[in-house]
């Protein structure tokens, strides 16, 4: 697979909207892989980044962003850095909102830190922590983002949602629900977007 077809497919499938995609041609994934795979920047499956963790897939990355409804100005939370990448265009979709983002391995923390210099990010905060509790110090976000996979729907975390706001997150134990929580006054409503697999998330 090349960029191009990536797109095309995109377009034909109305997976996501132009605006992602503007993005996605802006924030190059290869300067968030390891130099060794280079070449398989836009092949259509996640790569490994090392430390037992990998970039998502191309595809996944704009099924997630087109749920999560970005607007500018949001305040997202995403649970699981790896590469960055994901923060990377969410970051750029939000801008000058922010997006605070954990990892819990500290290599991976600082080496997302230095993906992110690379192309010139500056609305992304990187905590090298545990996020399974997600992140009171900034609550409440507009949206939190899981990209490591819940062994149970995280209902905890609807307390530092907003009002409106969205919960996405892969929920199972071999292999993931999409799950797309929508915080209403009502109560929560929730949408399956179908099967995918993620790593799993750590605990301290
Ligand atoms: N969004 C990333 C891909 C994430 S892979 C990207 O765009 O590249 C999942 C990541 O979640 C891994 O880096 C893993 O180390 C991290 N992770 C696992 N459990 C975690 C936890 N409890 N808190 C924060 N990060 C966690």
């Amino acid at each position: 697979m090349d960029k191009e077809s990536l797109i095309k497919y995109w377009k034909e499938n109305k997976i996501c909207s132009d605006e992602i995609i503007k993005i996605f041609k802006k924030i190059k994934r290869e300067n968030f892989i390891p130099k060794l795979l280079k070449n398989e920047a836009y092949e259509d499956r996640p790569l490994s980044i090392g430390y037992n963790a990998t970039i998502s897939q191309p595809t996944t990355i704009v099924i997630m962003l087109q749920a999560l409804n970005l607007k500018k100005n949001d305040k997202v939370l995403e649970i699981g850095t790896g590469s960055g990448y994901n923060a990377a265009l969410i970051a750029e979709l939000v801008k000058p909102g922010i997006v605070y983002t954990t990892e819990i391995i500290k290599e991976l923390a600082k080496s997302a830190e230095n993906n992110l210099k690379k192309v010139k990010i500056k609305n992304v905060k990187i905590i090298n922590k545990d996020g399974s509790k997600g992140l009171q110090e900034y609550e409440p976000y507009d949206k939190i983002v899981f990209t490591a996979a819940c062994k149970e729907i995280p209902y905890n975390l609807l307390d530092q949602l907003k009002e409106d706001g969205i919960l996405l997150a892969p929920v199972g134990e071999y292999q993931q629900k999409m799950l797309k929580l929508i915080k209403k006054k009502e109560g929560v409503e929730i949408q399956s977007l179908g099967d995918f697999v993620f790593v799993p998330l750590q605990k301290d």
